[in-house]
């Protein structure tokens, strides 16, 4: 059952709960997701990246994910647009059905460089203006949250946190859904600095924007077991650490609704996989090894989302008799 990002969070904020928006690349990684969820009772949000795909041919693979999304039609679910970085990503995503869409207006989509506050006003307020009369949600995102965003953009190493007074200034001006907040978090596999949330600041934001649904980016805990796993089948991966559950249930309960979890669940498929191709040395047909990877990905969603205490959450959320 596709949902908007409002109307999800608008149950997670009832609720107390956070729900998690997981990457994926293909539709086997939809189908795990979204097994994950059937399996959870959880509601759930689906998204992907303009230009990050298994698929040479976007429209094609956007018209597909959909059509995955909604045949789990006893899974309430988001499909979203992670990180659009042009009115034009978001334009796409929003002709494609996806019910949601991020404007990352944050950087300059030319130069990289941190945008100025108004010219994210300005290019996330005209798509909300295109979003929300196709009934479809609008996230943006204030401050800079360091790291690679899965190879869209260079390496950011630096992280600009939110400010409570500008990001009461942001939504007002904008009338975006939800808000992605800089309070410590880096994007990817590498972390930057401590990965301490600053809890005070999502509490302080949360106070300042009562109606307004936040989100938590590069929050994802870079299992060791999965980073080991990997480089004792051929990896490379440096060591990193991530963002501990207990950080990730502490911004729940400040206020953070929806956590990104790009990063963790590629780890358990890669691992998956590695480990499967290193021990499987004669197997060659390739639902096997694919059915190995989904099965990783799948315990992995799982487990965030008993973390983040969205399961059972999707009996409320679908009609009766499903
Ligand atoms: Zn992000």
């Amino acid at each position: 059952m596709l949902q908007t990002l409002a109307q999800s969070l608008a149950a997670a904020e009832a609720g107390g709960y956070a729900v998690g928006a997981f990457n994926v690349s293909d539709l086997n990684q939809a189908y795990a997701v979204l097994t994950a969820a059937r399996r959870t009772g959880s509601p759930v949000i689906v998204q992907a990246i303009a230009g990050m795909a298994a698929y040479e041919d976007e429209a094609w693979w956007w018209a597909r994910l959909r059509e995955v999304v909604v045949s789990f039609d006893d899974v309430p679910a988001v499909l979203h647009l992670d990180h659009g970085r042009s009115y034009d990503d978001c334009a796409r995503a929003i002709d494609a059905g996806f019910s949601s869409v991020m404007i990352d207006a944050s950087r300059d989509e030319v130069t990289d460089e941190p945008s100025d506050f108004d010219s994210n006003v300005a290019l996330s307020l005209r798509v909300v203006e295109i979003a929300h009369p196709a009934g479809v949600s609008v996230e943006g995102e204030l401050g800079t949250i360091g790291g690679a965003e899965a190879g869209v953009r260079g390496e950011v190493d630096e992280i600009v946190f939110a400010d409570p007074e500008q990001a009461e200034e942001f939504v007002r001006r904008t009338g975006v859904d939800a808000l992605a907040v800089a309070v410590g978090t880096s994007h990817g596999s590498v972390k930057l600095g401590s990965q301490r949330l600053r809890i005070p600041l999502i509490a302080e934001i949360k106070e300042r924007l009562p109606n307004t649904y936040l989100v938590l980016h590069g929050s994802s805990s870079i299992p060791g077991e999965a980073v080991a796993t990997i480089n004792a089948h051929g990896g490379e991966l440096p060591e990193s650490h991530g963002i501990d559950t207990e950080q990730k249930q502490q911004a729940i309960e400040s206020g953070i609704r929806k956590i990104n979890q790009g990063t963790d669940s590629h780890l358990a498929w890669t691992a998956a996989l590695r480990e499967f191709s290193d021990r499987e040395r004669s197997v060659v047909e390739p639902s096997i090894a694919t059915a190995v990877a989904m099965g990783a990905m799948e315990r992995i969603v799982e487990q965030r989302m008993h973390e983040f205490g969205s399961v059972g959450r999707a009996a409320a959320l679908t009609p009766a008799g499903r």
